[in-house]
């Protein structure tokens, strides 16, 4: 079988452009992989475990002659990343990106790129609180959905290979508007991400409880938040300061629920809290379901899927 793309290119190489390349070499999905890290640390190390073929110290120069190009930066440093490459992009390309929230993406990269140049913002719905170029897996994307945001005029033949594309790693593709996808994520991981954040910091701050005994008793619940509390500061400031509005429309909704949870303590009314608790785990039951988690009794997973 040819490949699908001749040469693609990645823009940062951290646990997601790793990941990726590991999936395109083990699918034989491109003939030639070339990457652009801003450190030399990283540009080492992914020529070193051999990433990929080429590796660039710009942008312009990973993306020269690239059919598919991949920014897999923080979700703020896509628009700079953008600004320097644009030029050098082949006419026909597709640009595509992975970042968490596609609205503010679509508002910085658009307005850098050259006439002929097919951008669709791609989203996959998975990772690990792991980052860097050694953290990457070519089974990451196995049966996890990854969401394209194709923009109004983008063409449908481009589209249709930037799905094959994802589906080759291993991935099931649904197409929606950048706007959805940042308010469906906003509940499904951006508020989930807040929320532990904060546990983790209430409880380190406790000064009633040391923090000796919050570590000591970890497994009633509280680890399985540091697991999502340990996930990358950048990444997870830039998604905050990039879905701004649809977090704190959540985030509105997330505490009025909140509250009705301490009356109903407060008031001693267990049927609500036990309504609540049965319904919530009927989620979970769902999740299971749909083969998106495994019953497995293993908190603290070894690979945990976001
Ligand atoms: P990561 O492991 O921390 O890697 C980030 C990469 O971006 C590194 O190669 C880093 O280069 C580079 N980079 C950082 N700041 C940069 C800047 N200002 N200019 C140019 N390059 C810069 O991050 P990741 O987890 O792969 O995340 C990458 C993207 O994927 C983010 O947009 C994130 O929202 C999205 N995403 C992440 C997950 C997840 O669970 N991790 C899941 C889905 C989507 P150096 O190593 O040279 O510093």
């Amino acid at each position: 079988m040819s490949a699908l793309f001749e040469r693609v290119a990645f823009l940062g190489l951290g646990h997601i452009g790793s990941s990726l390349c590991h999936a395109i070499r083990r699918g034989r999905i491109a003939s030639h992989i070339s990457g652009y890290a801003q450190s030399a640390k990283t540009r080492e190390t992914a020529k070193r475990i051999g990433l990929v073929d080429s590796i660039h110290e710009t942008a312009s120069e990973a993306v020269s002659n690239a059919d598919l190009v991949i920014l897999c930066v923080p979700v703020g440093a896509c628009g700079a990343v953008a600004a320097e490459m644009a030029s050098s992009l082949k006419p026909g390309a597709i640009l595509t990106d992975v970042g968490s929230v596609k609205a503010a993406i679509v508002r910085d990269v658009a307005p850098h790129l050259p006439k002929g140049v097919e951008f669709i913002p791609g989203h996959p719905i998975a990772g690990t609180e792991q980052s860097g170029p050694e953290s990457g897996f070519a089974e990451l994307f196995h049966n996890r959905w990854c969401i394209l945001t194709p923009l109004p005029d983008s063409d449908p033949d481009a589209v249709s290979r930037l799905e094959k594309f994802w589906q080759a790693c291993g991935s099931n593709v649904e197409l929606m508007t950048p706007e959805h996808h940042d308010l469906v994520l906003a509940i499904t991981s951006h508020l989930p991400h807040l929320i532990a954040y904060n546990t983790v910091a209430t409880a380190a701050d406790l000064e009633e409880v040391t923090n000796s005994e919050v570590i000591k008793y970890s497994a009633g619940g509280f680890r399985d938040f540091t697991r999502i509390a340990a996930s990358d500061p950048t990444m997870w400031r830039d998604v905050f300061l990039n879905n701004r509005e649809a977090v704190l429309e959540m985030l509105g909704r997330f505490s009025e629920d909140l509250s009705a949870l301490q009356r109903a303590i407060r008031w001693g009314d267990g049927e609500a809290l036990f309504n609540l608790f049965t319904r919530a785990r009927e989620v979970r039951r769902s999740i299971i379901a749909a083969g998106q988690e495994t019953a497995a009794p293993n908190f603290g997973r070894d690979q945990g899927q976001r």
